[in-house]
């Protein structure tokens, strides 16, 4: 057993709770006491204390494109061009050393859980072929993350095909094809299997209705089902996918998603922006979260989609850092309602606990860890300390600490961050991965061009 005092600590709603005792056994939270002294051997928080956040949504290569991507013109296109030669470089060790330096900066940014969206299975040799093992790229994955001290959700993803029309992967693409939704599915078995860790779980994707035929995103969905694990999807990122959707099959792409037994509670939405009336009614009404990534939105000139009318329509928020444009969840959760405001020209659309719950809660709900994303008995104990007394939150108003810390707070205001009962980073050092700074620089520069 082991005990942490918080100072002040955020168990849901607009509050916060002083002098919380939170006592651990094992990697679960025993108890949680608010106006509780502080015990002598009890690990002493400042600040605030959350629950571990959750960043559902992760390509964890994309990083090494941060700020390489700027210089002239584009759109969302021209920049996947520059992804893809990245990903024609990347090898297993090469891979698993960045993504290891990677969700070490997830971990300095409070986040405990991530849900790594996976299509780089192949290799990327001339000669094409296989890995022995075809999940090579995954358990690299696997291992980056526990060396990361972070739980991960890997969520294999099927890609079969270049576009709608049936166009088949070639260049880059290639590689993270399986053939068909059968051979994806016997893959992603294996790894079911063979991703063994108290701090792993295997979950499905459908890469898009862009990369899926329709009959394999149901095979897929059954996957999924019959084991009960997540479903995530990318889902009209842009207008072209939303043309090209309707224009070979006469649905959107939500509608389309209904008629193949995608949609549940289960399933995960990201991006969910160019969306009808009828679209929205969907997703709320079959309970599908959707995982809002602003930050890379934005870089990607994607748009801004509905996110308060699918709160409104009963969809559960979470949020994704995506493409490490940034990897700071509290910008992507203040981003949600801000950039609702350009486009509504209103204030006030979520209210900053909800955008706090997508950051835990809704993200751990969608990254299936429901026993995460909140402080109470029984939990995981997975939580982060925010320092208050920093240059951008010194002076906060103690009635108004939770949207002082979501419309205020950065990444670099985390100092401490427990995953399952164990330290990972204490006083804003990692204390696994050491200078994550040096560790990132390593890795970007072995697989930059
Ligand atoms: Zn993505």
């Amino acid at each position: 057993m082991s005990q942490w005092w918080a100072e002040l600590a955020w168990l849901g709603g607009d509050e916060v709770a002083e002098a919380v005792l939170l006592t651990v056994e094992g990697d679960r939270l025993a108890g949680v006491e608010p106006g509780r002294p502080a015990p002598p051997s009890a690990r002493r928080l400042a600040g605030l204390v959350l629950p571990g956040l959750v960043n559902a949504h992760s390509h964890a290569f994309h990083r090494a494109l941060r700020g390489r991507t700027h210089a002239g013109a584009g759109d969302f296109w021209a920049w996947r061009e520059r992804m893809y030669e990245l990903a024609g470089r990347l090898e297993p060790g090469t891979y698993q050393t960045l993504a290891t330096a990677v969700y070490a900066e997830m971990a300095l940014a409070g986040i405990t859980t991530v849900a790594e969206f996976h299509y780089l299975h192949h290799p990327a040799r001339p000669s094409g072929g296989r890995y022995a093992d075809p999940n090579e790229l995954g358990l690299a994955l696997v291992a980056a993350a526990a060396e990361a001290g972070v739980r991960l959700t890997l969520l294999d993803t099927c890609y079969l095909r270049a576009g709608p029309d049936g166009a088949p992967l070639a260049g880059v693409q290639a590689r993270f094809g399986d053939g068909d939704a059968d051979a994806w599915a016997e893959r992603a078995a294996a790894l079911h299997l063979g991703a063994k860790g108290e701090a792993v779980r295997v979950g499905a994707a459908i890469h898009s209705v862009r990369a899926v035929p329709p009959k394999a995103m149901t095979t897929v969905a059954g996957w999924a089902g019959e084991l009960g694990v997540p479903l995530h999807l990318h889902l009209a990122e842009q207008r072209r996918e939303v043309a090209d959707c309707l224009a070979a099959t006469g649905r959107t792409p939500a509608g389309l998603c209904a008629d193949t037994g995608v949609l549940g509670p289960a399933t995960t939405a990201v991006h969910a922006t160019h969306l009808t009336d009828d679209d929205v009614a969907l997703l709320g009404g079959h309970g599908v979260t959707a995982c809002i990534c602003p930050t890379t939105e934005r870089d990607l000139a994607d748009g801004v989609g509905p996110a308060a009318r699918l709160a409104q329509a009963g969809a559960p928020l979470a949020l994704g850092s995506d493409s490490h444009a940034v990897i700071d969840l509290f910008e992507e959760a203040r981003a949600v309602e801000l950039d609702e405001r350009l486009v509504s020209g209103r204030r006030g659309l979520h209210r900053p606990a909800a955008l706090l719950a997508a950051a835990t809660a809704g993200g751990a709900g969608s990254a299936g860890w429901p026993e995460a994303g909140a402080l109470a008995k029984g939990r995981l104990a997975d939580f982060v300390a925010v320092r208050l007394d920093g240059p951008r939150l010194a002076g906060t108003d103690p009635a108004q600490v939770v949207p002082a810390v979501v419309f205020g707070a950065g990444a670099a205001d985390v100092t401490d961050v427990v995953v399952g009962g164990r330290p990972v980073v204490a006083g804003g050092w990692h204390l696994g991965v050491g200078d994550v700074g040096r560790a990132l620089a390593v890795a970007i520069g072995a697989v930059s061009g």
